[in-house]
Formats: C-alpha cells, structure tokens, sequence
C-alpha cells in the first residue's frame, strides 16, 4: 500500500492511498482538482472516498469527486454532510476490496461533535482531532470531551502512523517547546520538523509512540505539563483542568 500526503488548500492534506493495481482510495478531499490531478498523474481509479469530519477544507471535494468516479462515500452520521453514501457510527468497519484496507471507526468528539478517525493496517487517519505536536480546536466538543478522544487515539499500537488533516506541525512545535522545553524527544522531533519544512516536505505522517513521547495534549500527567500548569496560575490536580489550560494557550499562541 502507498501512502501519499497531497497538499490541498492553505495546509491540508488530502490522503493518497492506492495499491500496486491502480486502485485508490483518499481520504478529506477539500479540494477535488487536487485528487484529479494526483489520479490522472499516477494512472490510478478512485474507489473510495473516507471523510472524517463536516468541515469544507475537508469534504470541499466529495461530492464532485463522487459523482465523476461512481464510488461510495463513508462519512460519520451527521446532516451536514451532502456526499455521504455510507454513513459511519462508532465502532463501523470500513472494508474496501481494492485497495485492501480494513479500517474501524473511532468516535472521537471535540473538534466537531460527530468526527471520527479510521484506524487499521497500521494506519490511523486522524483528521482535525489528533495533529502531530497538538491537537484541533474545540468548536463543538468540551475539554473533557476532546481529552478522551485523543487517548483512545493514544492507545492504538505504537507503531501506527499518524495521518493528520494538517501540516501544523511546525506551529504547533512551536507551542509545545514553551510546555516541555527540556524534553529531548520533542528537541529531536522539532529538529526533524525545522529540516522537513526547509525542504517543504511534509511532517506526515509520524509514528504514534512519538507522538506520546512528545505532543503535549497526549502528556497531561507528565510533570513538565503539571509544572507548567501551575507556573501558569491554573489548576494542576484535575487532567481535564490540566488539557483545558493548555488548549486555551496554544488558542491564543502566536
Ligand atoms: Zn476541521
Ligand atoms: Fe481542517
């Protein structure tokens, strides 16, 4: 199976993955010209499409792209969503043929009440909820909410890849080096970050054990997050206080 990030929007990604044969799949397509173009290049058939989540940089593409390819569009129940052809609750499996994937739905509220990540064959496309070095903002969802997502995410093997929605990884980087300065993991992913993008390349997708040994909305019982609560004035004894104080900074972090 191949994996490919396609560059979509402002800094989407579109996720490419496609066999030997020619069959592909995408997931988030905002943009249906870029999946067009990535098709036709490659000489791959669409034939399926996955979204995670109602947001437009995310489903922008579906419909169209479902009405020149013929295929089924998996999406989580929600109205807001026009394209859907199979429509996706917790714990739903994806099958698809071709390309082989076999991929099981997560529920994972917060961002929006109804997102969902699809997680399987080693993959776990993440979309708006788990990003590398943070997470996505609480439009619909609580703390609380937002916090048990991604520690669902958290206990997938840790082998798995992270495919996430966005290249924030820099940004977010950025954020997370004020929480844990001193934690060597994240020194060496930040590095890895700074030469990635030097040469625009992505940052995704990155294995989840780094994530938990890095990304700061996965580490809230480490004692550079405890400190840094209460450095910050904030609660330090509650974990759901502990995610709440540091969405609400990384949501005013320039
Ligand atoms: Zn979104
Ligand atoms: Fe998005």
């Amino acid at each position: 199976m191949h994996l490919i990030p396609l560059p979509a929007l402002a800094d989407n990604y579109i996720w490419l993955l496609h066999d030997d044969r020619g069959n592909a799949a995408v997931v988030d397509p905002g943009d249906a010209a870029v999946v067009e173009h990535a098709l036709a290049a490659r000489r791959l058939q669409l034939r399926a499409i996955l979204l995670t989540h109602h947001h437009p940089d995310h489903v922008g593409g579906a419909l169209a792209l479902r009405e020149r390819h013929a295929v089924p569009v998996y999406a989580p129940v929600d109205a807001r969503i026009e394209a859907t052809t199979v429509a996706l609750t917790d714990g739903s499996w994806v099958e698809l043929a071709s390309p082989q994937l076999r991929l099981q739905v997560i529920a994972i509220p917060g961002h929006t009440r109804s997102h969902i990540a699809y997680a399987g064959d080693g993959l776990l496309l993440s979309g708006d909820t788990l990003f590398s070095l943070g997470c996505g903002r609480l439009f619909e969802g609580t703390p609380a909410q937002m916090l048990a997502s991604l520690e669902r995410l958290a206990t997938l093997p840790p082998d798995t890849l992270v495919c996430a929605g966005h290249e924030y990884t820099a940004a977010n980087g950025r954020f997370a080096h004020t929480i844990d300065p001193h934690n060597p993991a994240l020194q060496a992913r930040l590095q890895e970050v700074t030469g990635l993008r030097a040469q625009q390349l992505p940052t995704l997708p990155v294995e989840l054990a780094r994530e938990r040994a890095c990304n700061p909305f996965l580490r809230v019982d480490s004692e550079a997050v405890i400190d840094w609560c209460r450095q910050q004035g904030h609660a330090a004894t509650d974990r759901v206080d502990r995610f709440a104080a540091l969405r609400a900074a990384k949501d005013g972090f320039r």
